[in-house]
């Protein structure tokens, strides 16, 4: 949260974070979302997850208005990702992804692409985008049976696990582009989900943790808050 109002701050745009105290509920969480749903002065919510274990972070999200739905996580924001037909706000992580893609003029369009991962906020929509990018894709989980063989086979390999350093270069085809969206702290330091010595021996391209998908994220809900921004400031000229 700090790296994101450093960002914003830089950026020019108003940053206020709303903290949660301890007893608070999910009615009053949902009470905060309505009133910044109903502020002409918000352009954009964030709900930062995870959320405190009471409070039930599936109906915080559907409060939001979908118009002002900084992470794109909002059902109907979902659905029309899935349909093909992605509103303003594309979930940051897997948008981070495809910019990555798209920088180093990595083929998208046909490629085999992997996803290991299938939660709500990464690994799905990480997958929703890179088949509307036309890429031919498999989503992996931990009940997949033969990971390391699906891995090999892909062109493009996202790993979103949360198992530090479980990919390494028997997961990597030669060449392939391999994309580490993993952080967990393991002693103090933030690893991610790939070993980077021994994948960089095969990979074409891999991003490294910190400092590769991380950054992204950040950058691709600023880009988020400025489109649903504008948009509404169209809406309302
Ligand atoms: P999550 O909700 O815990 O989901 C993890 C996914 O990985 C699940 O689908 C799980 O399978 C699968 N998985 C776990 N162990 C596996 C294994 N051994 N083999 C194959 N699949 C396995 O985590 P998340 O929220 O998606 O986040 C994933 C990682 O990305 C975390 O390290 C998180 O901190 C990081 N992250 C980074 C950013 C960033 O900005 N860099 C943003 C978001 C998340 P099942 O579904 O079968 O349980």
């Amino acid at each position: 949260m700090r790296n994101k109002r450093r960002v914003a701050t830089a950026l020019g745009i108003d940053f206020n974070l709303h903290h949660l105290s301890a007893g608070e509920t999910t009615d009053s969480v949902l009470e905060l979302v309505a009133r910044l749903n109903a502020s002409p002065g918000v352009d954009a919510i964030l709900v930062q997850l995870p959320l405190p274990v009471l409070i039930d972070p599936a109906r915080v999200i559907e409060a939001v208005d979908p118009g002002k739905d900084a992470d794109g996580f909002h059902p109907l924001n979902i659905g029309r990702l899935a349909e093909g037909r992605p509103g303003l706000a594309l979930p940051g992580t897997p948008a981070g992804c495809m910019e990555l893609l798209r920088h180093y003029a990595v083929p998208v369009s046909g490629a085999r692409a992997v996803v290991i991962g299938r939660s709500t906020i990464v690994g799905r929509p990480m997958a929703l985008l890179l088949v509307n990018a036309n890429a031919t894709v498999t989503i992996c989980h931990s009940r997949t049976v033969d990971l390391p063989g699906i891995c090999r086979e892909a062109d493009i390999l996202v790993v979103a696990a949360g198992r530090p350093g479980m990919v390494d270069s028997t997961y990597v085809k030669p060449g392939a582009c391999v994309i580490d969206v993993g952080t967990t702290l393991v002693e103090g330091k933030l690893c991610g989900d790939v070993d980077f010595d021994s994948v960089r021996q095969v990979a074409g391209h891999l991003s490294p943790v910190p400092g590769g998908v991380g950054p992204m994220t950040i950058a691709m809900l600023m880009r988020n808050t400025l489109a649903l921004a504008r948009a509404r400031r169209v809406i309302t000229d």
